[in-house]
């Protein structure tokens, strides 16, 4: 298996209560490397550019004003297969149907607020890291 980089998000529920480091332990626990973060406060054209592709779906307002309620960080992620591997310890969108050690099991507030992002493809792993960091802020 091939080493990758995928792209990841603590969410303002988690920076608010002062979870980034225990979930950031998750993502190191699951061999996964952060080679690039940083903490941003996302703006509404930021997060609306960000989520576009749900701009239909009927939480895309709530889903945009609950990104830029707080801090989020923004991290580039790498490992072995990373957007599985991380989308494996992420758990489930909804926290009630997530595996038992998953982040969101652990930490998630709701299917709204629930504590990260993470690619859900290779492309789009790649689209999302440049939308946030430019290729000297990572450092493999
Ligand atoms: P995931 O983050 O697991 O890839 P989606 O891409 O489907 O999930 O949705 C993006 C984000 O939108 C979710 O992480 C969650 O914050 C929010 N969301 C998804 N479904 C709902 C819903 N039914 N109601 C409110 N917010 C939702
Ligand atoms: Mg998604």
């Amino acid at each position: 298996m091939a080493v990758t980089r995928t792209f990841s998000i603590i969410k303002p529920d988690a920076t608010r209560r002062n979870l980034t480091g225990a979930v950031t332990a998750k993502l190191e626990e699951a061999g996964l490397r952060v080679v690039a973060s940083k903490r941003i406060q996302m703006t509404r054209d930021q997060a609306e550019g960000f989520y576009a592709v749900h701009k239909e779906r009927p939480f895309f307002g709530e889903l945009v004003d609950f990104m830029i309620s707080g801090p989020v960080v923004v991290q580039v992620l790498e490992g072995e297969n990373a957007m599985q591997a991380n989308r494996d310890i992420m758990g489930a969108t909804n926290p009630a149907d997530a595996a038992p050690g998953t982040i969101r099991a652990e930490f998630a507030e709701s299917i709204e607020a629930n504590s990260v992002h993470g690619s859900d493809s290779d492309e789009n792993a790649a689209i999302e890291i440049a939308y946030f960091f430019k290729p000297e802020e990572i450092v493999g």
